[in-house]
């Protein structure tokens, strides 16, 4: 499970405890910001501490960077049949052009093709809505007579409806209540022809037949399920089968990694990751997963594989990602004191405690530096990470909570006096707060959310982990987000000396609430409702506590929190921010009721009643404000690049780190160099 990074998180600017981040380091020099086009910002990231790094570590690093960027084509197939040759049919034109590139429609192109590179493929990477080409069907065909034939060997005249007509296969993940999921999403984890029903029945007879279902593997999460000749089979993804010319790449580079491994428990994890991937085998991949969780002796690590399963519409099926990275020390600090506290936070929480671990183990959690990031990861990224994502084996070998702070540090750096808070924050007095606060509140909300958060709780014996099916996303982000709010504000915190003072909590209170009711609209297209799981999970709170606020104030007082208008704009105001954190607490208890009891009809009421609708009025209104101050809603890294000096021998004698290779550069190159799969995976 990932945690996106909250457009509040860009706003902070203090600099006051960034000693936390481990990267303390104030540069002039590196520029966070690079370009920007729609709605998107560009961002580089400093990988602080590489050159610390012993050389074998370094070496290790880079291997694993190759192994976490051979995976791209993989993801592109993923989000849609068509993305490969959409992708190839773009590009060159993009290099072969030769009318006039200062011309509207080819401006235009650039921008569609630089929406696609960021989003793998043509649907935009958060509302999953297909790009509406701002350049002609005309444009495109005239430019494309400057492309050698050789370069599109497939059939082109098929992909113009797919770009063009918005009709056709209009979203990669569609979550609508009551439609039928799978036909409606364009994704290409399902073949043509399958239904949700069918999927839905295919898994669980499955699941039905499963000789070992207490420790059940995560059925489909690595297949394509087709239809053949009326009979649905799963199409696996591994060597030799389904994605298999991109599986050897990976196994290649992981091959090398196990040569310079830290220590035996890494070689048996990249190991058993290898076998994982010539098999196919489920079973496997937990025992890797296990594996892979009890390592965490060595300073470098790794993701590489089917990991998320929020790109697919039942949430079984996982898109495919890879980072390498590896150990802030000082700012790990942080974190492992909240581990060692972990059954104290298990035990003190206010769910009902039928619903509690009584054995909380094996939640490690450090902060890393991300080194490299790839397939669903890249360029838009997750800021902390908590895997695995299978629950038995959650729960009984723990899992690796991390946060990623050289990507926090990069956003904050880049926002940078941007102008939002003074826009959004109701006083002075609350923008001083979060001034003072928001950085470091902001980061230890993602360690609590990681390291306890997902790690908190069980489901009673019985309940199906998909039983929440569409909504379990959702609600477990929810989950995750409550926990952590309901802890940031509590004494303990003081105790442990990862808050500063027992005011500090108020600053993530203030923007949390100010993000899940208001500034996180700025990512809905008007008139659209809400549909990823971590903006549904944050509108959910939001809204329900600012109605629970509402019906617990008595006649004459105010409610501990409302919506204000001040001179014509909308604010949050908070009045009582002790009884928030009742709120939020009576919140998690329900939540973690809904998961553990496997309450699907109540998962699906709160969920549809607080985190989907968007009040037409105040969207409106946040957008205009948004919009004045000119700032790209998403955000996303380019990675910097390693180049390896070798002797004569072949050995790698350096490796050193290097950044500022243009967006359009690095794009064209990965299309060269990754470049693994056919442009038909069918
Ligand atoms: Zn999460």
């Amino acid at each position: 499970m990932n945690l996106q990074h909250l457009i509040t998180g860009m706003l902070i600017t203090a600099a006051t405890l960034a000693t936390s981040c481990g990267t303390q380091q104030e540069t002039t020099d590196f520029e966070y910001n690079d370009e920007r086009f729609a709605d998107l910002q560009m961002l580089r990231y400093k990988v602080e501490g590489f050159e610390n790094l012993s050389l074998r570590q370094k070496t290790l690093v880079y291997y694993l960077s190759q192994a976490a960027l051979s995976g791209r084509d993989i993801l592109w197939d993923q989000n849609g049949r068509y993305n490969l040759r959409i992708r190839q049919l773009l590009e060159s034109v993009y290099t072969n052009y030769q009318g006039d590139r200062e011309s509207e429609d080819f401006k235009q192109f650039v921008i569609y093709l630089k929406r696609v590179w960021f989003s793998n493929g043509i649907y935009h990477h958060y509302g999953c809505d297909k790009f509406q080409p701002g350049f002609s069907e005309d444009f495109l065909r005239t430019a494309m007579k400057d492309v050698a034939a050789e370069k599109l060997p497939f059939d082109t005249e098929e992909l113009f409806p797919v770009i063009f007509d918005p009709t056709v296969l209009p979203k990669r993940t569609n979550q609508a209540d009551g439609e039928d999921l799978v036909v409606t999403s364009g994704g290409n984890y399902y073949g043509q022809g399958v239904t949700q029903a069918e999927a839905e029945d295919f898994y669980l007879k499955m699941k039905e037949a499963d000789p070992d279902p207490a420790h059940p593997i995560m059925f489909g999460m690595n297949s394509r399920l087709v239809k053949e000749n009326g009979v649905l089979k799963e199409k696996v993804w591994r060597s030799g089968g389904l994605y298999g010319e991109a599986i050897d790449r990976i196994i290649y580079w992981l091959e090398k990694a196990k040569t310079v491994a830290e220590n035996d428990k890494q070689v048996a994890v990249i190991d058993k990751l290898i076998e994982y991937y010539r098999t196919g085998d489920l079973k496997t991949f937990d025992a890797y997963s296990i594996l892979w969780v009890e390592d965490t002796e060595g300073d470098v690590d790794f993701t590489n594989g089917f990991t998320e399963s929020y790109g697919d519409p039942l949430g079984m099926k996982a898109s495919w990602e890879g980072y390498a990275n590896f150990k802030d020390k000082a700012a790990t600090e942080r974190t492992e004191k909240l581990s060692a506290n972990a059954q104290w936070f298990e035990d003190h929480s206010p769910v009902d405690p039928r619903f509690k671990k009584q054995n909380c183990k094996g939640i490690t959690a450090k902060v890393i530096v991300a080194a490299i990031l790839g397939g669903d990861l890249y360029p838009s990224t997750a800021i902390g990470i908590n895997l695995p994502n299978s629950n038995w084996v959650r729960a009984e070998h723990g899992s690796k909570s991390v946060t990623i702070g050289n990507l926090t540090d990069a956003y904050n750096k880049a926002a940078r006096g941007n102008g939002f808070q003074e826009e959004f924050v109701i006083d002075q007095a609350t923008r001083q707060c979060i001034n003072d606060y928001g950085d470091i509140c902001d980061d230890l909300h993602t360690d609590l959310h990681e390291c306890l958060g997902h790690g908190s709780g069980k489901l009673l014996p019985g309940v199906d982990a998909d039983s929440l099916k569409a909504y379990g996303s959702a609600i477990e982000e929810a989950r995750a987000d409550l926990f952590g709010l309901y802890y940031i504000a509590d004494p303990k915190l003081v105790e442990l000396g990862l808050t500063p003072n027992a005011d500090a909590y108020k600053s993530q209170y203030y923007t949390y609430m100010m993000n899940g009711l208001m500034t996180q609209l700025v990512r809905i297209e008007p008139g659209n409702s809400i549909e990823e799981a971590h903006m549904r999970n944050r509108a959910l709170i939001a809204h329900w506590v600012l109605d629970h606020a509402a019906m617990a104030a008595t006649e004459g007082s105010t409610p501990s929190v409302e919506l204000v208008k001040r001179e014509g704009k909308t604010y949050v105001l908070i009045n009582d921010y002790a009884a928030l954190r009742t709120l939020f607490g009576e919140l998690l208890a329900e939540v973690q009721r809904v998961k553990s009891e496997g309450d699907f009809e109540g998962a699906r009421q709160l969920i549809e009643q607080y985190g989907v609708k968007v009040d037409a009025d105040l969207h409106q209104e946040v957008l205009a404000r948004y919009k004045a101050l000119n700032l790209a809603p998403y955000k996303g890294f380019i990675n910097p690049e390693y180049v390896v000096t070798e002797d004569k021998d072949g050995n790698i004698t350096d490796v050193q780190v290097r950044y500022g290779e243009a967006y359009d550069h690095q794009m064209l190159r990965y299309s060269q160099e990754y470049k693994t799969l056919p442009f038909i995976n069918e």
